[in-house]
């Protein structure tokens, strides 16, 4: 049995918290896109943690956590947290890495570096984790797979090749020094050292896993609106986020994801460029922040204060179709406690017409938010784990949701902690 969690809105829905809950009964959890760029937060028995490349199953020793294909392995960031989390009591995680995954070479966070300093005011808001260049660089067929590290004639030769064409742009369009065949060899030769103890071939493990009725769940990073072909286009990420690319990424057949976990949060947030119709500002917005998430919403990676809005069920509806959910898991509702009255976004006026469904970029830039305010529950709803004990009105937003999204509502989160949680 295959599940997935994923998000459906911006990123930083939640997704960590609901995975490192269900990976309690789960057996392997597998991350398959997405690199360090993004991170998640989780509470549990052994404290708070960020993690950026690990999945959210490390903290248990029933599981085994495996690094996919489809993710951009930046090997020195996985085995920086692996110790950070084992220094902190946390057991020594049974990890796997893919060798058909690639690997995040510094070249590639450099060069992020250098395109966002080039694009300065008009730049992406990268994490300048490497992402976008490791990507293209995949697709450009000129990546290292983690497979080629145990080839030294092969590796002789590309970096050869490789400095030839980087320092072109690193010369003429950066103007910065050139890198050297012999550096690269050097690292990728330590990474050869750091991962060779847990280089696995990934999909074998897992189609064996399946077979003897394993359940497996597939952990996504960002949330639909950063896919690069369905979401906000150019402001979007540069691996798939979406669960179908989970059976890519992993090395599954698609038809095993029997459920898919869209991850929503009881209001909006974001980071990085890009249009965001349901955007608040000032006082309102700094509040939302400020008891937003677990600790106020700031970016587990960058540390730098997230965009905030209200609930866009427009988005969301979106979001969770191009999914493909089964279940909906609403998270961070004991956020909004503090409100009396709660505006959500039902729809985008676009050149004067209302319109309910997402719209391409150039269209979303021109939509302007239309409101509903639903009333307020004003109380504490924390620790209330039976759906029926939340406030009546608390009970109505959950539901007015559930019905402008379109999806079932399965399980909504009030709290940080692994047990905060009420299934409906
Ligand atoms: P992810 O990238 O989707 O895993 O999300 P993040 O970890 O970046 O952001 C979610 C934040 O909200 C984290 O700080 C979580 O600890 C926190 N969180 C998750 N669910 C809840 C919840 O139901 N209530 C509260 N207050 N915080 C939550």
């Amino acid at each position: 049995m295959v599940e997935a969690v994923v998000g459906a809105n911006w990123g930083d829905e939640g997704k960590g918290k609901i995975t490192d809950m269900l990976a309690e009964k789960a057996d392997i959890i597998v991350r398959f896109q997405g690199g360090a760029n993004a991170g998640h937060t989780i509470v549990n028995n052994y404290g708070k943690f960020a993690l950026h490349t690990l999945p959210s199953g490390v903290f248990y020793d029933h599981t085994t956590s495996i690094i996919g294909n489809g993710v951009a392995l930046n090997v020195p960031v996985l085995f920086n947290e692996i110790k950070s989390i084992v220094d902190r009591g946390v057991p020594m995680p049974k990890i796997l890495v893919s060798d058909r995954a690639q690997m995040v070479m510094s070249y590639h966070i450099l060069f992020d570096q250098c395109e966002e300093e080039r694009l300065a005011g008009k730049s992406f808001g990268s994490t300048k984790s490497g992402i976008a260049p490791f990507y293209s660089d995949k697709y450009a067929k000129i990546g290292f797979q983690v497979s080629e590290l145990f080839d030294e004639e092969l590796l002789k030769e590309k970096v050869v090749r490789i400095c030839e064409l980087k320092n072109v742009m690193l010369e003429h369009l950066y103007h910065k020094p050139a890198i050297k065949p012999e550096a690269l060899l050097e690292e990728l030769h330590s990474y050869k050292e750091m991962i060779a103890p847990y280089v696995c071939d990934v999909s074998s493990y897992l189609y064996e896993a399946i077979k003897e009725g394993k359940t497996v769940l597939l952990e996504g990073q960002l949330g639909s609106l950063k896919d690069p072909d369905h979401g906000i286009y150019p402001m979007v990420t540069s691996s798939s986020t979406l669960a179908a690319y989970g059976a890519i990424g992993a090395g599954i057949p698609p038809y095993e994801i029997k459920k898919i976990v869209t991850v929503s949060k009881a209001y909006s947030s974001a980071v990085g460029a890009g249009a965001f119709v349901s955007e608040i500002f000032g006082e309102k917005a700094d509040e939302l922040r400020k008891r937003g998430g677990d600790g106020g919403e700031f970016g587990a990676t960058t540390g730098r204060p997230r965009r905030m809005g209200w609930f866009d069920c427009v988005a969301s509806r979106y979001g969770c179709r191009i999914q493909g959910t089964t279940d909906v898991a609403f998270t961070v509702l004991d956020v909004l406690s503090y409100l009396k009255e709660i505006p959500v976004c039902i729809g985008y006026e676009i050149d004067g017409e209302v319109t309910t469904d997402f719209p391409t970029t150039a269209k979303l830039e021109k939509a302007k938010p239309v409101w509903k305010k639903l009333p307020g529950w004003n109380c504490d709803i924390r620790g209330i784990r039976k759906y029926e004990e939340l406030p009546e009105n608390c009970r109505k937003y959950v539901e007015f949701i559930e019905e402008q999204i379109g999806f079932p509502i399965t399980m909504v989160s009030n709290g940080p902690g692994r047990e905060d949680i009420i299934y409906r």
